[in-house]
Formats: C-alpha cells, structure tokens, sequence
C-alpha cells in the first residue's frame, strides 16, 4: 500500500479519536513519508507542530500506523518541507504579481497552527501612500525592520477598510523577510478569544499559554472585539505584559482609538498608550486615485485588451468615498463585467454597472443623524440639542452638533439653525467657530470630533 493510502486512512481513524479540531489543526497538516524499522517519518510544516502532535498525539497516532502492518514505536518530524498552508478564501480573487520569493511565494503564514494566514497581497509594495495614511505607514515600516524597538505596542486604528489588516500583513510579511528564524503570530481578537476558551474547555490553558511564549511579533487585529468580553481580556492583557516585558513587539489593530472603546479595562488602555497610537484618516480623492491606479495595473496585466475610457478612474474616486474596500470591489466588479461583454470601460458603463454601490456611497448624512450620535455619545437627552439649556455639558455638545452640520451636510446655516430648535443662524456660526477654535488646541476635543466623523460616515 501507498504512504498516502496508509495515513488516508490512519486518519479517517484520528479524526474520530483525537476530534475533528485536533484533528483539523495539528494532524492534517502533516504528511507521512516512511514507515521503516519501527519509525514513521512525517513531513510537517513547522516544528511547533510537530512538538504538539508528539506530546499529545504520538500514541494515538502509532497505533493507528501500526494496524497496517509492523509496529510502530517512534515518530519522526522533517519540518518545512510540507505543502503549502492555503490562503483561505483569497483564491478566487485577482492575484497580482507576488513580489516575494522563496518561502512567501507559497502564501506565507507565520504560525498556521495558531494564528489566521496572511494574505500575500497585503504588502508594503501593494499598499499606497499618502497624506491620510502616511504617518501609519511610516511606522508600521519602522516597527517591521525589527531591530531595538521604540514603539511597543504599535497600535493602529481608524474605520473599516482603510488598510489596517494590509498594514498589519506587511508588517508580518517584511520582518519575517528580515527575520527567517522569527516567529510572527498573526491572529484577530475574535480567534485570539476562541482559542482561548478553547483551553478553558479542553483544560489545556498552560499549552495555551505556552504557545505564545516562543512568538517574537504578536499582532492582534481588531482589538476593539474582546471589549467587554472579561475572562479573554485578562488573559490578553497577561499575554501582552509577559511579552512587553520581554521586548517583543506587539501590534494591534482597533477600529478606534484605545480611549474610545468602550468596555476595554483601563489598565489595558493605559497599557496600550504606553506605545505609539496613529490612525488611518479617512481616504482623500488624492489616495483613492493612487490607490485605483495601482490596481488597475493589477488588473490590465490580466485583461490586457480591455480598454479603459479617460475620466472614469477620476469618477470613481470621486464618487466611492466609503472605504477603499469598496472601491476596490467596484473596480473589480467593473473589468469582470467588461471583459465578459468585451466593452471598453466607458463612463457610461462605470454608471451602469456600479448603480448599487453609487447610490449607497450617495447616502446623505442627516442633521437628524449627527444630534442623535451627538447626544448618544456625549449622553446627553436628544431633547437638549434642541432645547434652552446653556449648562456647559449640554451647550458644548450642541456645538458639536451645529460644526459637523455645516461640515458634512450641504444645509445653509438658518436651515441647520431651524434643526436646532429655531435658533439664529449666527448663534450656528459662533457654535461652529467655537469648535473650530477648540479643536486646533483641545487635543481630545479634536479626536472626538474625528470619531463622530468617523461613526457618521460609516
Ligand atoms: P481594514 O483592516 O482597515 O478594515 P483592510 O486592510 O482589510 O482594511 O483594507 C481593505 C482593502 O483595501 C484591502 O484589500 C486592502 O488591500 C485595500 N487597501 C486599503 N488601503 C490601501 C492602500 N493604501 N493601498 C492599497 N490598498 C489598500
Ligand atoms: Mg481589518
């Protein structure tokens, strides 16, 4: 028989015993190359594996391998030399020219025991810089040269889709590059919980918490997850410290800044601040053209015959505000439905084709919207937006209110005074100017502000 009959059904066996996650995480990734005088070779894709599999599995798994004949007293491990980890869900999408080689070139994954696959894409070579993002990706290059660390945690934070997993892959991608022999786990907030309580139920929480004493780079993306979630803070919090003290880099991803998330344990806020803190602003029209010219590129390499008219990039740029994954999926959208009617990519198409996604990035944003966020946020009553009161903590946030009326909607000023309960378009003047005057120097005013904009446009 084959050594890939054999282990087929050897493992038909392990599945049931050891349970289809063990199974699925620790035995699947290996491959059996040799039975001989009582020892089974395997293939395995790192070594972390194959220590865990000969801890926990070995008798199960020489059992089962002796059933086909000699006894099997000993398991032996080559590392690396196994198949590829499969980069999960990314196959059907464009793969652009893969700048890596050697080790990356087959989809990297840093831990692909432990941690989520990292997308090849997301590269410091794909990702465009410009103003709103500049500051994010100048750090993210420092923190990846690895080298004596100044910025312990990296903490990265700003809205859906404006490039904090990309950054976070670069960052894994680059310093594996520099550091072969470095361990880089990779994994959300929301794994980083369910393996967790994985070893709360298993009672191997000693194991878990060994696995991540050998990491040289943790980065935990979208942080803001585990928010409220008390047990898995602690244990992350515990984890953080441990790995902090012994000067390994950290990065982590949030939606918003540490001080915003609500739910997030103070010690672990102030843990974070210990770091550095930068934000993804919302894309300008600048960056989204950057961005869709780099993607095009992309894009014609694979379709080189179809034609794209003057003006659309600009349209679309100007049109797709929301977030870049957006963007990009209607760029997609746009060459697949050309190419299958063989059209040139015309303004015309672009309108017709992308009807959905335009109306909704039409959106407007209500004066209605903005005092409901508004007094949620401040917790203030809906009421007070509108009515009388002067108190500080009522006037302050009606102010707010009345600056991000004028800043993102096209009302006039007596328009967005009659919404504030009939008052006088200077008295919205004086409270737009307020702000603007506070903000330039209230450095927590102004990240307010910025989240509000955030929240709203989302
Ligand atoms: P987030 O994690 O902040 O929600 P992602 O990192 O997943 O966002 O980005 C969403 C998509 O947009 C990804 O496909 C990413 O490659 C792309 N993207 C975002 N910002 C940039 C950029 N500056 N340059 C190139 N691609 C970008
Ligand atoms: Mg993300």
């Amino acid at each position: 028989m084959k050594m890939e009959q054999i282990w087929g059904q050897a493992c038909a066996k392990l599945e049931k015993t050891v349970g289809p996650n063990n199974f699925n995480h620790w035995i699947k990734p290996l491959r059996l190359i040799a039975v001989e005088d009582g020892v089974a070779s395997f293939d395995s894709p790192t070594r972390f594996i194959s220590d865990w599999v000969n801890r926990h599995f070995a008798s199960d798994i020489m059992v089962e391998l002796s059933r086909f004949g000699s006894a099997v007293e000993r398991l032996r491990f080559d590392i690396g030399a196994a198949r590829p980890t499969p980069v999960a869900a990314n196959e059907s999408r464009p793969q652009p020219a893969r700048p890596q080689s050697g080790r990356h070139s087959r989809g990297m994954t840093a831990r692909p025991d432990l941690g989520a696959p990292l997308d090849p894409r997301f590269t410091f070579s794909n990702f465009v810089v410009g103003k709103p993002n500049e500051l994010a990706h100048a750090a993210a290059r420092r923190v990846a040269e690895g080298g004596p660390v100044g910025f312990n945690p990296l903490f990265l934070y700003g809205g859906v889709g404006l490039g904090k997993t990309h950054l976070m892959h670069a960052i894994a991608h680059d310093y594996q590059t520099r550091h072969p022999a470095a361990e880089v786990l990779y994994l959300s907030a929301e794994q980083f919980m369910y393996r967790f309580v994985q070893a709360l139920r298993e009672s191997t929480i000693m194991d878990f918490k060994g696995m991540f004493r050998n990491v040289n780079m943790l980065m935990v993306d979208d942080v803001q997850f585990i928010a409220g979630k008390d047990s898995t803070q602690e244990e992350f919090f515990h984890t953080f410290n441990a790995l902090v003290d012994q000067g390994k880099q950290i990065v982590i991803s949030a939606d918003r800044a540490p001080a915003e998330i609500k739910g997030l344990e103070e010690r672990i806020k102030s843990r974070l601040s210990c770091g550095l803190i930068v934000d993804l602003h919302p894309t300008t029209y600048e960056l989204r053209l950057g961005i869709l010219q780099s993607k095009t590129e992309v894009f014609r390499a694979q379709h080189p015959d179809l034609e794209m008219g003057a003006g659309v990039l600009e349209f679309l740029a100007h049109r797709i505000t929301t977030n870049v994954r957006v963007l990009e999926g209607a760029l997609q959208r746009l060459f697949a439905h050309a190419s299958l009617l063989r059209r040139e990519i015309t303004l015309d198409v672009a309108q017709e084709c992308l009807a959905d996604i335009l109306r909704t990035n039409d959106r407007k944003i209500s004066i209605d919207d903005i005092q409901r966020k508004v007094a949620e946020h401040y917790n203030i009553r809906l009421a007070d937006m509108m009515g009388p009161k002067r108190v500080r903590t009522v006037a302050r946030p009606r102010q707010i209110a009345m600056y991000l009326s004028k800043q993102l909607t096209s009302r006039s000023l007596p328009e967005i005074g009659r919404r504030f309960g009939g008052r006088d378009h200077t008295t919205i003047m004086h409270g737009v100017r307020k702000i603007e005057e506070l903000a330039s120097t209230d450095h927590a005013l102004a990240e307010d502000i910025a989240l509000l904009k955030r929240l709203l446009e989302a």
